[in-house]
């Protein structure tokens, strides 16, 4: 069976690609399967860049399939912020309550007609003698005038979907997945993974 490795140290997030690889024949580790492997720099311009970035250096690094993903948050009032910075975005110790302050700052006197915006994830799976491979996905909707709901996690309180009535952190995970950007990418990811592991005949 392949190996592929997530590239990251978030349990949730690995725990969560575990169990959306869950019916495909790989032997699924993340980076704290190799604690001697450096911190990534994530210095690319772009969601795409920077998760391509980080699945080549795992790849490179362990020489296995890697899979990583890059996402966050683009504001139409903001010129695209905070974007790339969306997880440090009130500085580099930042808490999601702090950015998402920072944010509702930055939109203070902006109508709720002109607070459009996009989460947007990109997906990279890289591999030895693969060409890479990237897929993005992306959710539509509205900065709130103050957090709503819960659940969730990062901007979920202030990021209002029209078509749902809700915002993320008013869903649970099962809805939220209807819409969000990470699961767009991953439908489409998962359809690369299936293609890899049907060809290694695993
Ligand atoms: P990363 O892709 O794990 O580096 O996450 C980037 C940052 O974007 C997170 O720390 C959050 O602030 C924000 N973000 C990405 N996806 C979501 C989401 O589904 N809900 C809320 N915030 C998100």
């Amino acid at each position: 069976m392949k190996t592929l490795v997530i590239a990251s140290r978030n349990r949730g997030k690995v725990a969560e690609y575990r169990r959306l690889l869950s019916d495909l024949p790989f032997n699924v580790l993340s980076l704290a399967d190799y604690p001697s492997l450096p911190e990534i720099e994530e210095h690319g311009r772009t969601f795409a860049e920077n998760a391509l970035l980080k699945a080549q250096t795992v790849t490179r690094l362990t020489g296995e399939l890697a899979l990583a993903d890059d996402s966050g948050l683009e504001t139409d009032a903001l010129d695209g912020l905070p974007g790339i910075h969306s997880a440090r975005y009130s500085g580099p110790a930042a808490t999601d309550e702090q950015n998402n302050r920072m944010l509702l700052a930055q939109l203070s006197g902006i109508s709720p007609g002109q607070r459009t915006a996009r989460f947007c994830a990109a997906i990279a799976v890289t591999g030895p003698g693969l060409e890479p491979r990237i897929v993005e996905g992306f959710c539509g909707g509205e900065i709130t005038l103050s957090p709503r709901g819960t659940g969730g996690f990062g901007y979920d309180p202030l990021f209002f979907v029209p078509e749902a009535g809700k915002t993320f952190a008013e869903m649970d995970p099962a809805e939220k997945n209807n819409y969000s950007h990470r699961a767009r990418a991953f439908a489409s990811a998962r359809e690369i993974l299936r293609h890899i592991a049907a060809s290694a005949g695993s």
